[in-house]
């Protein structure tokens, strides 16, 4: 069995950036997992991200996406630069960077997934799908999105079983081809989705959402880096703020990220064959009663919603977001760590380090934002985690040298 002193468990941009420090002061750390797997498996292949290159992995501030940009740029002729134009950033871009930032940091990763992790005495024992055993002293799950799809009770309650899929798991959006489609969401995901479905030449797309469409304007995100870096000099700044000053910060930040869609998605969503139900609910989904039809076409579903619009589509795509619940997380021992790690609203309760209440196991990235701030959901905060945890980490190595 490998002992290691850091296992990482996942390879996203959280886990990578906190490998490379960690690294970068001398800890040896495992990273298992498969390189931006979220990113390649379950985000559409022509999306573009929502923040600019001024979000970076690097928690020396050195191998910013910034750096890599413009190293990009010097290598192509004049004439090509506009090819390589990255506002908004193709998600291809972003992949680019972090397989670009793993090398200058020499991480690399064991590409294989942890079905089971437990505790023993004082440490921990992964088991990996390839058969492999790993006992480590510190582990960090960097577990991203993955386990936390979110799909409302009573939304789901009203569509007929294998008629929805969530967005993460529709990302082939060839398959749409022809067809007609019904997105549940009314946020950016859903207003992409559509356009890409579009452009791959789905027949029909309905968007259904309760609230107002949102504006398509340029959100304002430079507040956000300032305020997600205030945890490196205080770690506890966060939890410490009063219950409403983090309301407002969420509310805020909620602002920019979900009440505004991106200003260059307009056009492409206000097309002839792509509807828009703002302010509507789903009252009933039923399998088309047409069984004739239905051989002809596959299955379909009829929709009725409260503002009386009816149609039939081929499929359901949620667009309806991710939640964090610790219980989802499987491959956690039930009884060494799962039903005993301390959680808030299905959040793990952290300490200002992003440890658990199980001693060295720290947790990260989305899963850290009820004790960090929602800026831990989004790349902006992957040097502030990086180096807090690497430090941590790295301090103890020291300390015990
Ligand atoms: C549609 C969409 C668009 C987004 N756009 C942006 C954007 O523009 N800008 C931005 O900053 N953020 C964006 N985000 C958020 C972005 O996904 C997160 O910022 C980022 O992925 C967080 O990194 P992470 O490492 O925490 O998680 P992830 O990228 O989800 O990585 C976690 C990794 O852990 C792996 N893993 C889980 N369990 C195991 C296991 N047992 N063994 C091994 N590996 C495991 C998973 O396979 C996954 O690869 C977007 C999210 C979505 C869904």
């Amino acid at each position: 069995m490998n002992h290691i002193p850091f296992l990482v468990i996942g390879a996203g941009p959280y886990s990578i950036a906190t490998a490379a420090y960690a690294k970068s002061l001398g800890v040896e750390t495992l990273v298992v997992g498969k390189p931006l797997d979220f990113w390649k498996m379950n985000m559409p292949r022509g999306m573009f991200l929502r923040s600019g290159p001024d979000w970076h992995l690097d928690a020396r501030d050195v191998h910013t996406f910034e750096t890599f940009v413009k190293m990009r740029q010097a290598a192509v002729p004049a004439a090509k630069l506009a090819q390589h134009e990255i506002r908004p950033v193709p998600l291809d871009t972003f992949l680019d960077y972090a397989s670009w930032f793993m090398g200058q940091y020499d991480v690399t990763t064991h590409n294989a997934y942890v079905t089971h992790l437990a505790k023993e005495n004082d440490e921990y024992v992964a088991t990996l799908d390839d058969g492999e055993k790993i006992r480590a002293q510190n582990v960090l799950l960097g577990l991203g999105f993955t386990f936390f799809k979110h799909a409302p009770r009573e939304l789901v309650e009203k569509l007929p079983p294998g008629s929805y899929t969530h967005t993460c798991d529709a990302v082939d959006l060839e398959f749409y081809r022809g067809k007609r489609v019904l997105l549940v969401g009314g946020r950016q995901s859903a207003f992409e989705w559509a356009a890409l479905m579009n452009e791959k030449g789905a027949e029909e797309i309905h968007l259904t959402h309760r609230h107002a469409t949102p504006k398509f304007t340029e959100p304002d995100w430079s507040w956000v880096q300032p305020m997600a870096r205030r945890a490196l000099s205080d770690h506890a700044w966060w939890r410490n703020l009063r219950p409403d000053e983090q309301e407002n910060i969420r509310h805020d930040f909620w602002a920019t990220g979900r009440l505004i869609l991106e200003q260059w998605l307009d056009a492409r969503v206000h097309q002839p064959n792509i509807h828009i139900h703002e302010k509507t609910n789903i009252v009933a989904v039923n399998a088309h009663a047409d069984k004739t039809l239905q051989e002809s076409q596959g299955k379909l579903f009829d929709v009725l919603l409260d503002d009386g619009a009816q149609f039939n589509v081929h499929h359901i795509i949620l667009a309806t977001g991710y939640k964090p619940n610790m219980q989802n997380v499987a491959f956690l021992d039930r009884a060494t760590l799962r039903d005993s790690l301390g959680t808030v609203d299905g959040f793990p309760a952290l300490d200002t380090e992003f440890q658990t209440n199980h001693k060295n196991l720290y947790i990260t990235g989305l899963a850290a934002t009820h004790a960090f701030g929602p800026f831990f959901g989004f790349t902006v905060a992957c040097p502030v985690a990086a180096k807090i945890i690497g430090d941590t980490v790295g301090g103890k190595r020291v300390a015990n040298a």
